[in-house]
């Protein structure tokens, strides 16, 4: 339990860093049930939450740089042109000779809950693991960022423990987004989950996740045994209903979600998370930061593909020059 609070360390530390699995996504252009017949689909976009996530970063103009395997083949190259056209350091993705790079086949049903058909696991994504390269870009970085969706892939315990103790040791600061369901929290990867809670100087749960963060059933409570953990601010997801921020001296912020049409929900989470992220270690304040966030999240929504929704500080002063927000 470290009781010690600390700030979300500045842009100059180093980059911001994420490890995890980079795809492409294939969706179908009709909704419906699954894929048990021919479909038309679209793609291949590039595509994995933590690739989005760090393409955000670097198209805000922050220092950014990815731990992941590709394939060789043409899944792997757009991936990694896109990734290093917008700014991220792509000098730790792996690349397999072996294994081709991971995709995700997604259908969305008339009710907007989706259906996925991964190759994830036996896929290059699935052999990250702690490489020379992966090192030497931890060694120098000033933000680690983990997501829980990612803990379940063998390599990435190896590479998050590595890269936690390379950053605080530089005076770097972490933040955590569970991405996990409270069934899914159990046993050993329990243990590593409230580790890195604790740890969070910054942490990104959406809806329920709070709740399962803290281990406790009502909003307040959990946001008090949060910060009696040693967390250093909390950002809640609250989807098209836009966000909250609460910081440990007890006040919170709300911010309204703008209205858009949903086209693609898929990366909303990860560009919000990016953009809050960023634009605190650029130095500005959580309200004004939470408000950009709630941009970028929203925005992508209106784009098909999870990462072409991702914006700059440019396309998201437009976006929210144009955009009606509840308030
Ligand atoms: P993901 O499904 O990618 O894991 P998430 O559950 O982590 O996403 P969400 O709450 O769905 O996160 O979205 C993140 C943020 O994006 C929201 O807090 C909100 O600001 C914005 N957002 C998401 N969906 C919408 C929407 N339909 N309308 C307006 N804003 C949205
Ligand atoms: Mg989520």
């Amino acid at each position: 339990m470290s009781l010690s609070r600390r700030e979300i360390a500045a842009e100059a530390t180093g980059p911001t860093i994420v490890a995890g699995e980079i795809l492409v996504e294939i969706m179908a252009t009709d909704r419906g049930m699954g894929f048990l017949e021919p479909l038309t689909l679209v793609g291949p976009y590039p595509s994995g939450a933590p690739a989005i996530f760090i393409d955000q970063v670097a198209r805000l103009g922050g220092g950014a740089g990815l731990i992941g395997c590709v394939g060789r083949d043409d899944f792997g190259t757009i991936n990694l042109e896109r990734l290093k056209r917008d700014g991220v350091d792509v000098s730790a993705v792996d690349v397999s000779d072996r294994y081709p790079t991971g995709s995700a086949f997604v259908r969305y049903r008339r009710d907007g809950i989706r259906d996925f058909v991964y190759n994830i696991a036996e896929s290059a994504a699935g052999q990250i693991h702690l490489t020379t390269a992966a090192r030497l870009l931890a060694d120098r970085a000033g933000h680690l960022h983990v997501m829980g969706s990612t803990l379940s892939v063998a390599g990435l315990k190896e590479i998050v423990a590595y890269a936690l103790k390379a950053v605080r040791a530089r005076g770097g600061s972490t933040s955590f987004d569970p991405n996990m369901r409270k069934e899914l929290i159990d046993g050993a990867d329990g243990e590593q989950f409230a580790a890195l809670v604790d740890d969070a100087d910054l942490l990104l749960p959406s809806g329920d996740e709070l709740l399962a963060a803290a281990g406790v059933d009502d909003q307040h409570q959990a946001v008090t045994a949060l910060f009696a953990r040693g967390v250093g601010e909390i950002v809640l997801k609250r989807g098209a209903d836009g966000s909250s921020w609460f910081g440990a001296d007890g006040t919170r912020i709300d911010c309204a979600g703008f209205h858009v049409e949903e086209v693609d929900p898929t990366g909303a989470g990860d560009c919000f998370g990016a953009t809050y992220l960023t634009c605190r270690r650029q130095g500005m304040e959580p309200g004004k930061a939470l408000f950009y966030a709630n941009a970028a999240g929203a925005r992508n929504v209106t784009r098909r593909g999870p990462m072409e929704g991702t914006a700059g500080f440019d396309v998201l002063d437009d976006f929210i020059a144009g955009t009606a927000r509840a308030t």
